[in-house]
């Protein structure tokens, strides 16, 4: 089962989480096995480790609503997703086109001509009419231009900009397994706040003795030990001397699983987006309307008569004709 682990150090502004996603991230590549384009293994690599992160930030936040992890940019990959709700369910996607050249990195797929991207959208369930989901944006690579390499770079930056928040992370994923380990100072209480509004002193950045010297130790993981190990060797390898304490891990139905939000009345608003005229040139040539969902993969079909209700003014439906919810 998949599992995350939560953890602080005895009276030291540091925290932790290690995550191992193992049948949820299963499901996700057995699904798009079947698919007309199979993710090439550097791109379930970067998918995996995606996923990892995003639960680890969405755990890691209170917050009710989606995390929605992106990366976007132009190389052949235009878009990966990993998005993750409050109850730790997840689902990936991404969009390929053409060929990836075999071992190509991060840069060379997404960031090609060095207008990549990485967002971060925090979504909110209950929205309020015209309230606009919260996104951060920061670009795939460092302070001096140069590509970032590694999708946990990318973040730890995120993180120290958006939220002034000291990160490390470690990440590493295979057809197996998607795990990741982050490790985070505390904000000291009343100093750094989620607004940003306090203006943090960049030397204060470093200064603490007991941070530093666990995220050394963290550092020191491997991506070979965080895929082979269980979570309590990796704690106990890595952070022996060091006061550990642990909570309840959240694993099966409280922990991360591969679960989809997509539905039929969602397809349907979207085939409503695109608008009638587009919808009925389809009908036309296919005679049905099919959309499979970029997630899961699960198809929906419409034909003529469902078109016809998706399309029909709001309470003109024939009585027991079969509703959209
Ligand atoms: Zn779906």
């Amino acid at each position: 089962l998949s599992e995350l682990h939560k953890f602080i150090f005895d009276g030291m502004p540091v925290r932790g989480m290690l995550v191992r996603l193992t049948d949820g991230w299963r499901e996700v590549l057995a699904r798009r096995e079947g698919a007309d384009t199979p993710y090439p293994p550097e791109l379930r690599a970067l998918l995996g480790e995606m996923a990892a992160a995003a639960t680890l930030m969405q755990a890691n936040i209170k917050f009710n609503g989606a995390l929605v992890l992106q990366v976007m940019g132009d190389g052949p990959v235009k878009l990966a997703v990993a998005e993750v709700q409050p109850d730790l369910a997840f689902r990936v996607t991404a969009k390929l086109v053409g060929e990836l050249p075999a071992g190509s990195g991060m840069a060379a797929m997404i960031n090609a001509h060095g207008r990549g991207r990485c967002a971060i959208t925090l979504d909110p369930k209950d929205k309020l009419p015209g309230q606009q989901p919260y996104q951060g944006v920061v670009p795939l690579h460092g302070d001096h231009r140069e590509p970032l390499q590694k999708i946990s770079e990318v973040l730890e930056h995120y993180m120290l900009q958006s939220e002034q928040l000291d990160t490390k992370l470690v990440l590493a994923a295979n057809d197996q397994l998607a795990a990741g380990l982050l490790i985070q100072r505390l904000p000291v209480q009343g100093q750094a706040n989620l607004e940003g509004t306090q203006a943090r002193n960049e030397d204060e950045i470093g200064l603490n003795e007991d941070y530093n010297r666990i995220v050394h130790l963290a550092s020191t993981l491997t991506a070979d030990e965080l895929l082979s190990l269980d979570a309590n060797t990796i704690l106990h390898r890595l952070f022996w001397e060091e006061p550990v304490q642990r909570f309840e891990p959240l694993e099966g139905a409280h922990g991360p699983r591969f679960a989809c939000s997509c539905s039929r009345t969602r397809v349907g608003n979207m085939l409503i987006g695109l608008g009638r005229q587009e919808i009925d040139e389809v009908l036309a040539e296919r005679g049905d309307v099919e959309v499979g969902c970029e997630f899961c993969g699960k198809k929906y079909q419409f034909d003529a008569v469902d078109v016809g209700e998706l399309f029909a003014p709001v309470g003109s439906q024939a009585p027991g004709s079969s509703t959209l919810n």
